[in-house]
């Protein structure tokens, strides 16, 4: 069974010499949880520049599908770079965009049989042109989000995003006439966390907006930065119900969630209730930076020049998608279904052994383990949680947090049985050391 090797120190001197150049020029904004400098990537495999060796359970950030560099991948970028990097496909055509558009399209991501796809480069541009599409489409100003939700950081998602405090603070004033719900909470309300939720919105719609000055309810199917909080069956189909009474476009951010993540290709098709939009960005290109934003075709008839991107939808990007799709549709959708399966079922023993994880939660390859200071208050414990990233990354292994106490697994959807148990007997290790001391 092949596992991480570790072989000084961690950061190495290599390491902290990009570490090192990275503190001094780069924003500080970016968050670092642990101390990985990255050289090269092999399927759920990172090295770093000292001989290193990372089991890679996070992809960087849910976005290598198809694991690092797979070759399938690489080819496909290769030889769209030797034909065609750029030529702006706002601006004129290229067979590998219309052909991207038209596969995605076949997915059957939204209502209706006619789709039409917006390419842009990124999860926030994606949610942005589900903003603006929604208003342009309705004329109404509303947008209806949730609190925990994540939908990115340029403003106007940003006034959307509900995540945590530090990407909001000191940005506004933000959109006016976004309003945010309460999200269901399964482990603390159980079976009434879909109706507590709802009783929020409903009340929202009474008191502080009318639902048909609401253009579209932009909902995460599963939460993502928010703490991969699966709602209740019932909550989709719910918002679907309230969306189709008052004339509301269902919108689902499904950057994180979407293409194969969660053992089906949408997050939603677990419960199906169809949206009328769809947001996709992160895994669609393997690591290459693209986003869409997929709806029927009778929605999306706005004029040219009302909205477009020069790098939206990039030669490089697109084919690098097609690849993503081939292997996805050719079965990776159902191995991230089975390992999933695989990966839960190691992590649930760690739940019963430990008072302080309330509850292992997700889809397919969308996992978290939720760390809590004790199960009678279910208080987050976000310094439990840190010291068990690093004590993983000393040992080789990397995750990730989500929320403000969970613990997420996001590895490649080509991440094997075995990679699976390496992963989960490091954590577990680490799980004992941590939470015995703290
Ligand atoms: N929406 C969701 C659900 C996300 O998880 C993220 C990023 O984590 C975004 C949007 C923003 O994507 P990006 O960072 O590509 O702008």
């Amino acid at each position: 069974m092949r596992r991480p090797k570790i072989h000084l120190p961690l950061p190495g001197p290599n390491a902290q010499r990009a570490i090192a150049r990275s503190d001094e020029f780069i924003s500080t904004s970016y968050t670092r949880d642990y101390p990985l400098v990255a050289e090269r990537g092999e399927g759920c495999w990172i090295y770093d520049p000292d001989g290193n060796e990372f089991l890679d359970m996070t992809a960087g950030i849910a976005v290598c599908t198809t694991g690092h560099c797979h070759p399938q991948v690489v080819a496909a970028i290769r030889e769209q770079a030797g034909k065609l990097v750029h030529m702006s496909g706002t601006d004129f055509f290229y067979s590998v965009q219309s052909r991207l558009a038209q596969r995605l399209g076949e997915l059957g991501a939204v209502r209706g049989d006619h789709h039409r796809v917006y390419f842009c480069n990124s999860g926030t541009e994606a949610n942005e042109a589900v903003i603006k599409l929604a208003r342009y489409k309705t004329r109404r100003q509303g947008i209806v989000a949730f609190l925990g939700g994540f939908h990115g950081r340029t403003l106007g998602t940003l006034s959307a995003t509900a995540s945590k405090v530090v990407h909001r603070r000191g940005f506004s004033p933000l959109l006016p006439g976004v309003f945010h719900a309460p999200f269901p909470d399964p482990m603390r309300h159980g079976a009434d966390a879909s109706a507590r939720a709802l009783e929020h919105l409903d009340a929202m719609f009474a008191r502080l907006i009318a639902p048909d000055e609401v253009a579209a309810i932009l909902v995460e199917p599963i939460q993502g930065e928010g703490g991969y909080v699966v709602p209740p069956d019932d909550f989709l189909h719910e918002l679907r119900r309230r969306c189709d009474t008052h004339g509301i476009l269902l919108a689902y951010d499904e950057v994180q969630s979407g293409l194969g993540r969660t053992g089906k290709m949408f997050a939603w098709q677990h419960v199906g209730a169809e949206p009328d939009i769809v947001a996709l960005a992160k895994g669609i290109a393997s690591g290459l930076p693209l986003g869409a934003m997929i709806a029927r075709a009778e929605l999306m008839d706005w004029p040219p020049g009302s909205h477009a991107s020069t790098f939206g939808g990039n030669p490089v990007a697109c084919a690098a998608a097609h690849a993503t799709l081939d292997l996805l549709l050719g079965g990776l959708v159902d191995h991230a279904h089975h390992v999933g399966e695989h990966l839960r079922r190691l992590l649930m023993p760690c739940a019963r052994e430990h008072v302080r994880i309330a509850e292992v939660r997700g889809r397919g390859l969308m996992l978290a383990l939720e760390i809590v200071r004790d199960r009678a208050s279910l208080a987050p414990d976000p310094d439990a949680r840190q010291r068990i990233l690093q004590g993983c990354f000393e040992r080789g292994l990397l995750l990730l947090g989500c929320g403000p106490g969970a613990v997420r697994f996001c590895p490649a959807l080509v991440v094997s049985e075995e990679e699976a148990s390496v992963a989960v007997e490091i954590f577990a290790e680490v799980l004992r050391s941590v939470l015995a001391k703290a």
